[in-house]
């Protein structure tokens, strides 16, 4: 783990019952979770406000995505407004099924972001390649450009977590080596140098997502460049979310 406070994330997707969350929140409540580490939780819209009630205050809450305006006229979305005024603190914008499942494109998601942090709201800025651009040597290429357009939009990176989450390991079980994890994080870093500030550079925290779970994760915590985790399907059992939260020290 690099200098920042270490960063954990889960990310619930579109998963979850009433029962299932109750059983989830219970789980976070009665778990050890280190006091030095951020830990935050991105559940389904329509569980935000239940989780935000019964779940324990030290773990934020994050929503998985938001519009990228003010509310209005937009049937079926929902506002930053509307979020912070339910509890969240943080948005989760770029994610790759957002990405490649949905349709959402580098311009939308910085201008997601610009609007987040203009209304005070966290953002963790997904950005990640598919396996064939991996496999074409354009790893650097892709990451770059999605790193570029939140940095054409957002007015500073002060409230802005990266999270490196490559396509082909999330949800695949395929996890990035330590060292594949760590060489992109250590060029997106310099990235950062190159095009916005040493400061930004080495204030700004890069976690990894993507298929780390509770037997994985420690390794991946000490590269020097991983500043903490976006965790998918291993944030559903809280027993092992609480391994992965712990996994820096
Ligand atoms: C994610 O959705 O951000 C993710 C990393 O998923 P998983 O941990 O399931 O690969």
């Amino acid at each position: 783990a690099g200098t920042g406070k270490f960063f954990v994330g889960g990310n619930w997707k579109c998963n979850g019952t009433k029962e299932s969350v109750d059983k989830l929140v219970s789980e976070l409540n009665s778990a050890h979770l280190e006091s030095d580490v951020d830990v935050v939780v991105a559940p389904p819209y329509l569980y935000i406000d239940k989780v935000k009630n019964t779940l324990s205050a030290r773990v934020e809450i994050s929503s998985q995505n938001s519009w990228v305006g003010k509310g209005g006229a937009f049937t079926g979305e929902i506002s930053v407004e509307q979020l912070k005024d339910i509890g969240c603190k943080w948005v989760i914008l770029g994610h790759s099924e957002r990405r490649h499942v949905i349709g959402e494109d580098d311009e939308f998601i910085g201008k997601k972001a610009a609007y987040a942090l203009s209304e005070n709201l966290k953002v963790i800025a997904c950005i990640g390649e598919k396996l064939e651009e991996r496999e074409a040597g354009k790893t650097t290429d892709v990451c770059f450009r999605q790193m570029k357009a939140f940095a054409d939009s957002v007015p500073s990176w002060d409230d802005v977590v990266v999270a490196y989450e490559p396509v082909w390991a999330i949800g695949t079980g395929k996890v990035a080596t330590p060292e594949q994890a760590q060489e992109v994080h250590a060029a997106l870093r310099d990235w950062l140098k190159n095009n916005v500030s040493a400061e930004v550079a080495s204030k700004t925290r890069i976690i990894y997502g993507g298929s780390v779970n509770g037997s994985n994760c420690s390794e991946l915590a000490k590269q020097e460049d991983i500043d903490g985790f976006l965790v998918g399907g291993a944030s559903l059992k809280g027993p092992e979310f609480a391994i992965i939260v712990n996994s820096v020290t």
